[in-house]
């Protein structure tokens, strides 16, 4: 079996399909690694706004070039490359400023278009003019070009941080993203990071990286000890309410809150939280998922050294796929991959 399809709400499949032939424009990849992210893990559990059904999940993957069609150029067979995996239109005002995450239009592998969940994945003709393919520089594995998506996501969000110059961070949740946020801030220059994590063992691996995580109950201590009032950053990476609340509660006045994981729960967030952002003057700043420019950086920033590996990843065999995607990120290791 060779591909796990999703057909309905916790009902994944897997089958054997043919190789795909690519059509003219078209190319295919022989996938070699595809994350399995809290994404989709929502994709299996509850559903998600852009996912259509049925589907081949996987949004995070790099491979080989299996074959191309007619007229592709710049790309040959044989090629090691990873996907960047939004196709936006290209024409409407979103895309035209340089902000093709917010085309509505947009087509992402895993939730429009089958994604990394599969031995073969069909990259379409407008995707491949669109340069959605990056062929990976020598030095860069082909298991750290998997994780530009995710790199790719935390670099669009503090890329919209205006400044980090002596700043202090607070980032809420220590998980795959909450963890590569800490890393990239950290390589920009950020020289005062706070990371709340209430689970034992992902603190352990954030002591590993050098970092200090901590539990929510003790910031007001630890901002006594930072002779600081409140946080200048605070970036929520956990789907939880509470930590919203806490990312608000934490700021300080005219600080700089980084809206960038969605709730999932079904708290409602208090009155006396929102006004936060009033009394405080705080800047909010949605970041949903990231543009094709943030994962070329990603991939840019890997090639030129980002530590990446020493990020510690659990392989799996596509067969593993369903019991992963039913587990609440109980497994110890940070990444899950798919190893085809
Ligand atoms: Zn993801
Ligand atoms: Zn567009």
């Amino acid at each position: 079996m060779n591909t796990a399809i999703l057909t309905d709400k916790e009902q994944i499949h897997l089958e054997q399909h043919p190789t795909p032939e690519p059509d003219k424009g078209e190319v295919i990849i022989e996938v070699a690694y595809c994350g399995v992210c809290r994404t989709d893990r929502k994709c299996y559990q509850q559903g998600q706004r852009d996912l259509h059904l049925p589907r081949i999940l996987g949004h995070e993957f790099s491979g080989i070039v299996k074959s191309v069609g007619q007229g592709v150029e710049n790309i040959a067979i044989g090629d090691a490359v990873t996907v960047h995996p939004g196709i936006a239109c290209g024409n409407c005002n979103n895309c035209k400023e340089g902000n093709d995450q917010r085309c509505h239009d947009m087509k992402i592998f895993g939730f429009h278009l089958d994604g990394g969940f599969s031995r073969y994945c069909k990259i379409p003709a407008s995707g491949v003019q669109q340069g959605i393919l990056r062929t990976i520089p020598e030095g860069v594995s082909l298991l750290a070009a998997a994780m530009c998506e995710p790199l790719g996501c935390a670099i669009h969000m503090t890329s919209a941080i205006p400044d980090l110059n002596e700043k202090s961070v607070l980032i809420l949740g220590g998980g795959v993203l909450g963890t590569l946020m800490a890393k990239l801030l950290r390589y920009e220059g950020a020289d005062s990071i706070v990371i709340t994590e209430p689970v034992d063992y992902k603190r352990d691996l954030l002591c590993q990286l050098g970092f200090h995580p901590t539990l929510p109950q003790h910031l007001n201590e630890i901002k006594k000890e930072l002779t600081i009032d409140g946080f200048d950053i605070a970036i929520p990476c956990s789907p939880y309410s509470e930590c919203f609340a806490t990312a608000a509660n934490q700021l300080t006045n005219g600080g700089f809150l980084g809206f960038f994981s969605g709730l999932t729960d079904d708290n409602m967030i208090d009155k006396n939280v929102l006004n936060q952002i009033h009394y405080k003057e705080l800047t909010m700043k949605g970041s949903y998922g990231c543009g094709a420019e943030d994962t070329k950086k990603a991939l840019k920033l890997i090639a030129d050294g980002f530590p990446i590996d020493d990020l510690p990843v659990n392989l799996i065999p596509l067969e593993a796929v369903e019991s992963t995607l039913k587990q609440q990120e109980t497994n110890h290791a940070l990444f899950t991959i798919i190893q085809h």
